[in-house]
């Protein structure tokens, strides 16, 4: 029985709720008169029930279509502003002992070389990093006991925070780990990580055994009450994703929306953020062969539907996706990208050799961070390296009343700038410093409230003289 409250799996992501939702939206794809009416409910901005979101994501009229569209931009601008926040991934470990048959990193892939990183090897990656003027990283790694157990998972994050190199710190690890117990969430709360991301990568269970034939992420149950174990353990901050392209995308959409309104209803506060990966060619892996690949279009509407069905869900889009994806994306409602990342097990410090390749997935998008932060900023957004309210213990159901209350973007804007001055002055190219500096003048002007800005000023002074991390 479907029950949003349960927290078993089969109860809050319920096959037969799921089934029916897509029946109504599909019978629904043409009542005008029901779509108008939850596009004015959406206008509130408080987000849709999945119903109500799987409807507008199967309309298929085009003057609804472009409202819905215009909805999500509007959206988008009143959460988030112009600002886009940076991050980049770093693989610790590709040791993996699951079947995964849509990730190169699966144990019976002999093709591929096994990486792990050492804590000095961390240490060389992570400066690199840092000299690239990021703050924020996600860690991945495989699911493996013996290689990658809990305790070199806490080692390398302990060892992240610790490198300190010229102005640089990583001020926020957010992890990417298998599912796991209660004791261990604790420990990476300990940890002081930032988010606990766990793509589900798909919601239909006969598709997630037959996806997953062996090892322990086979566990359906465990692995989609990963968030569950994640939120008792005190960690607050939980990112959701599939992976689309593995089974039907109008289930995957309204899964991942009944698994938000779950974590709503049990725990008090959503996930922070979705990423929405599509699947990519790999070492071992042809994407062909999955049959339910999606087309540029429906990537673009099922982001505008998340932004107005979540409006307070940060959404992520990885260099999975090019530079013309992610560009109309942006607008659309993503608020994370990633930049300048290598997705191998290391290969930041030093390139890896062509045979060498420990790759999960093709890049898509090449530039260097740099680059993507230049043409951030010549497409009039603020790119920010902002990590502070996780630092200022911003998280969970704190952060969701600021952002739900639309008050976050009175710290969200001044950080952004502060932080992005921070990256002009220490690692920007001339040309980025330069645009840099404009779009900082014109942001300045949209802070009304002149003791902040003040205190903004003061602070820009302050980077400027070489001290660093200040926030509001
Ligand atoms: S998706 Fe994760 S668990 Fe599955 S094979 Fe790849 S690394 Fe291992």
């Amino acid at each position: 029985m479907y029950s949003a409250k349960s927290t078993k799996a089969e109860e809050f992501i319920n096959n037969e709720e799921v089934l029916k939702s897509i029946e109504y939206a599909n019978l629904n794809c043409n009542n005008l008169k029901l779509i108008d009416e939850i596009i004015e409910k959406a206008k509130e901005q408080k987000g849709l029930s999945h119903r109500e979101a799987a409807v507008l994501l199967v309309c298929n009229d085009k003057e609804k279509n472009e409202e819905i569209f215009k909805l999500a931009k509007k959206i988008k601008e009143d959460y988030y502003g112009n600002r886009i926040v940076l991050f980049a991934p770093l693989y610790l470990s590709n040791y993996c002992v699951n079947g995964c048959v849509y990730c190169p990193y699966h144990a019976k892939n002999k093709h591929i070389p096994r990486k792990k990183m050492s804590q000095e090897e961390i240490r060389n990656e992570v400066t690199a990093l840092q000299d690239m003027g990021h703050k924020r990283l996600a860690i991945e790694s495989g699911e493996d006991p013996v290689n990658n157990p809990i305790e070199y998972i806490l080692e390398s994050i302990n060892t992240i925070y610790s490198i300190k190199h010229k102005n640089g710190a990583i001020r926020r690890v957010n992890v990417n780990i298998a599912a796991t117990t209660v004791e261990n969430y604790k420990k990476l709360h300990d940890a002081k990580i930032g988010t606990y991301i766990l793509f589900q990568e798909t919601y239909n269970k006969e598709s997630y055994e037959r996806l997953h034939p062996t090892g322990p992420k086979h566990n359906y149950a465990y692995h989609t009450e990963a968030m569950d174990r994640a939120m008792q353990s005190g960690i607050d901050d939980v990112g959701l994703g599939v992976l689309f392209g593995l089974e039907n995308y109008l289930y995957e959409f309204i899964s991942i929306l009944m698994h938000a309104e779950h974590l709503e209803a049990v725990y008090g506060v959503g996930p922070h953020t979705i990423s929405v990966p599509r699947i990519r060619k790999a070492n071992d892996i042809d994407p062909n062969t999955f049959s339910n690949a999606i087309d540029d279009e429906t990537f673009k509407k099922i982001v505008a539907v998340l932004r107005i069905a979540v409006p307070y869900t940060g959404m992520i889009v990885s260099t999975r996706e090019s530079k013309e994806c992610r560009k109309e994306v942006l607008e659309l409602g993503i608020s994370q990208i990633s930049g300048g990342s290598k997705t191998s097990v290391g290969g930041y410090y030093k390139p890896e050799e062509k045979d060498e390749d420990s790759s999960q997935f093709e890049v898509n998008d090449n530039r260097t961070l740099d680059e993507v932060v230049n043409w951030l900023m010549e497409l009039n957004y603020l790119p920010s390296f902002c990590t502070a309210c996780y630092g200022s213990g911003r998280t969970g159901d704190r952060f969701m009343s600021i952002c739900k209350s639309q008050q976050i973007h009175n710290f969200c804007h001044p950080n952004a700038i502060m932080t992005l001055k921070e990256y002009l002055v220490d690692y920007a190219s001339d040309t980025t410093k330069q645009t840099g500096e404009k779009l900082i003048l014109r942001e300045l002007e949209k802070i009304e409230d002149i003791s902040r800005k003040q205190a903004v000023l003061n602070y820009l002074d302050k980077i400027i003289k070489g001290e660093r991390d200040f926030k509001f």
